[in-house]
């Protein structure tokens, strides 16, 4: 089964992504992770979107159809897109790839979550430096001050992006770009939406039951 998860900036779904992954095997691509890995490599790519990506602007479609190209293949229990497609050029590219490579998507999840609570969610969240584990100062805290639960490393990382201008231009972004692909995929009936402002345990059961895999 191959899904997208769409849904603003802060709204889970990188976390949602992370769970369906570790207990349904599916294949997790997200496009942001890819890029900051490219940034990270200081490969050609990543130097051509790190100022893109640290203003919160969308990289060109060019470079995203490419890097996801690149990585999207049939596995076998299936793929989960997570920060892709963007725009509607980008789920273009998605309907290429089922005549090119007979890679279709079964279902597309839209969380839903309010502004406010966006803005909260991502203003406080920082991962891991060594494991990259997720945090989040009010919701998600380290059990001990400072230290990371997994590997027990004591640096930390926000990302560059998540600064409150930043996030409003991002979340400006994603109205007036990423949600003009809903009617498209509500027009297929791909569409299933989900409360996002619900706790992570209730979301993901949410999912499960739009996927039907509950
Ligand atoms: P994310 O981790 O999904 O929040 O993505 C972080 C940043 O990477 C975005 O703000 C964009 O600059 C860039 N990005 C990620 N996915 C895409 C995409 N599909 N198209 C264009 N830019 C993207």
């Amino acid at each position: 089964m191959n899904i997208i998860l769409l849904g603003a900036p802060g709204a889970g779904k990188g976390t949602q992504a992370k769970r369906l992954e570790e207990r349904y095997g599916l294949l997790h691509l997200s496009t942001g992770d890819i890029l900051r890995y490219e940034v990270a490599q200081g490969s050609e790519t990543g130097k051509a979107v790190q100022k893109i990506i640290e203003s919160g602007c969308l990289v060109p479609d060019d470079i995203m159809i490419k890097l996801l190209g690149e990585r999207i293949k049939n596995a076998p229990n299936g793929v989960i897109l997570d920060g892709f497609p963007r725009n509607l050029a980008q789920a273009q590219a998605l309907e290429e790839l089922k005549k090119k490579q007979d890679f279709a998507i079964d279902w597309v999840i839209l969380i839903q979550a309010n502004e406010e609570e966006l803005i909260r969610r991502i203003a406080g969240r920082y991962s891991c430096a060594q494991c990259n584990a997720g945090y989040h100062d009010e919701f998600k805290p380290t059990r001990e001050k400072g230290r990371c639960d997994i590997c027990g490393s004591t640096t930390f990382v926000r990302r560059k992006d998540d600064t409150p201008e930043t996030v409003k231009g991002r979340l400006e972004i994603y109205r007036s770009e990423t949600q003009t692909v809903l009617p498209f995929y509500e027009k297929q009936n791909l569409l299933k939406k989900v409360d996002g402002m619900a706790d992570i345990d209730e979301v993901t059961s949410q999912i499960e039951k739009a996927l039907k895999i509950v």
